[in-house]
């Protein structure tokens, strides 16, 4: 469902990343770990569009996501086409404050959709539900931990039915006791299939949760196989220093 081919992306004169190749198959769930400033937020915002590469080739539901020099004559239309179908959560959740929960799910169905406010608060309402939140859809994000609120995030993501999930570091603005909430949630989608890249520092649901984890290191892909390989046999140096520091 993703398929990346030699991307190269730079911020100016900085290459952030480096001959990237890194397919996705569906339902798959895909952890990406490595250093601050490796690259692994890069890399899932070029599979959105939030950022922009300059060479390779990445292709998203078979749509081929337009490079800087496509974009500046004009890729928008398919950018637009690849971001429907790509759902993605940040560390900061980033509700509207002036929002219920429902609303704020419900919305974007309306808006980018076109469906009737009738079927989007339905659906909000299912989707809150799911991630356990059916009693607080008439709150407002301010009245909600920080947990809850990211489970808002999610189930507005979800309202636009996307055919894959992309999670920044979702549970690292979090307290404590929070981030299993999230992480449940998390858990209960890879089960129903969704296809996901999720960037996280919790190395133990990565290892119960992912097919396949990718060790990022100075932006390239150092290391990429199952859980237990990365985890208990790493055959890069570098990845056993970065997880002997982490885990
Ligand atoms: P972290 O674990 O801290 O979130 P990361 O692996 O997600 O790190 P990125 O955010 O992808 O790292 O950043 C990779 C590199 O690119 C960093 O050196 C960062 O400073 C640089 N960088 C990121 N965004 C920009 C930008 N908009 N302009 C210039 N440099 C940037
Ligand atoms: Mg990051």
């Amino acid at each position: 469902i993703v398929s990346i081919t030699r991307l190269n992306k730079s911020f100016g004169a900085f290459h952030v990343l480096k001959d990237v190749d890194l397919d996705v198959g569906r339902g798959e769930v895909l952890v990406i770990i490595g250093a601050s400033g490796s690259g692994k937020s890069t890399l899932i915002r070029c599979v959105n569009g939030l950022e922009m590469y300059q060479s390779g080739r990445l292709t998203v539901d078979g749509f081929q996501m337009p490079t800087q020099a496509d974009r500046e004559i004009g890729g928008e239309k398919e950018l637009a086409r690849i971001r429907r179908g790509v759902g993605m959560v940040f560390q900061q959740f980033n509700l509207f404050p002036h929002m219920s929960a429902l609303d704020n799910v419900a919305i974007a169905p309306v808006r980018v959709r076109g469906r009737t406010r009738e079927e989007a608060r339905a659906s909000a309402l299912r989707l809150l539900e799911r991630v356990g939140l059916r009693d607080h859809a008439d709150k407002f994000p301010g009245q909600l931990s920080g947990g809850q609120q990211q489970r808002v995030a999610i189930a507005r993501s979800l309202a636009m039915e996307p055919h894959i999930m992309l999670f920044d570091e979702p549970t690292s603005a979090l307290d404590p006791e929070m981030v299993g909430e999230v992480l449940d949630v998390m858990r209960e989608l890879a089960g129903e299939g969704m296809t996901m890249m999720i960037v996280t520092h919790e190395m133990g649901f990565a290892r119960e949760v992912a097919d396949r984890v990718v060790y990022i290191d100075h932006g390239r892909i150092l290391e990429i196989g199952t859980p237990a390989e990365i985890f208990d046999r790493p055959s890069h140096e570098r990845t056993r220093t970065f997880l002997s520091r982490v885990l």
